[in-house]
């Protein structure tokens, strides 16, 4: 499949996600202390190290995707508004790949509400960037909203990813390049 993003060039699907993760990835992942490439890396790295399914590997890998301007020509840029990253990425993303890579994706962000309302701890690991966020994208959830999550197919990945997701943004990590997840990527995009 090809994009119309670049113009008359045509990439394949991965060279189009090496093109952004060596690109824009390598900017300020909203005042962390790793680019916003280096979190995703670290993200599929730490999946990859739990044993984690291909799939979600790729799916820890590309979770933040929906950040990144220009790939959705409609984004909204609101100062103060929640960017909705989880279901524009996983739009983007299902052009290309099937619901155990896009799934976690989009519930990344219900996730991390689903932990804040579950788990106390897991609020004070946030850091203060992703606890902003949280306010935003409408705070812990209610009682109602975790039954309701807890019954989605996904909820499981996803949860999993979140946790591979906090841990992702230590500036001493290991972070592999994506080079090192081209052929499991190429593994998993739809013919
Ligand atoms: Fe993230």
């Amino acid at each position: 499949m090809t994009t119309q993003r670049t113009g008359a060039r045509q990439l394949n699907p991965i060279d189009e996600l090496a093109e952004l993760f060596t690109g824009e990835g390598g900017g300020d992942y909203h005042g962390e202390a790793v680019t916003i490439a280096a979190h995703m890396l670290q993200a599929g790295a730490r999946a990859q190290a739990a044993g984690a399914s291909n799939a979600l590997v790729a799916a820890a890998l590309l979770h933040d995707i929906g950040h990144f301007s220009g790939l959705i020509p409609d984004r909204d840029r609101v100062a103060g508004a929640d960017d909705h990253h989880d279901d524009r990425g996983a739009d983007w993303l299902a052009r290309w790949f099937d619901g155990a890579v896009t799934e976690p994706v989009r519930l990344h962000v219900a996730a991390k509400r689903y932990l804040c309302a579950v788990e106390p701890d897991y609020f004070a690991r946030l850091s203060a960037k992703s606890v902003h966020t949280l306010n935003l994208q409408g705070g812990p959830m209610s009682e109602q909203e975790v039954r309701d999550f807890e019954g989605s197919q996904h909820a499981e990945a996803a949860v999993a990813l979140r946790r591979w997701d906090e841990a992702a943004k230590d500036p001493q990590a290991p972070t592999p390049d994506f080079e090192h997840f081209r052929p499991l990527l190429e593994s998993l995009v739809r013919p």
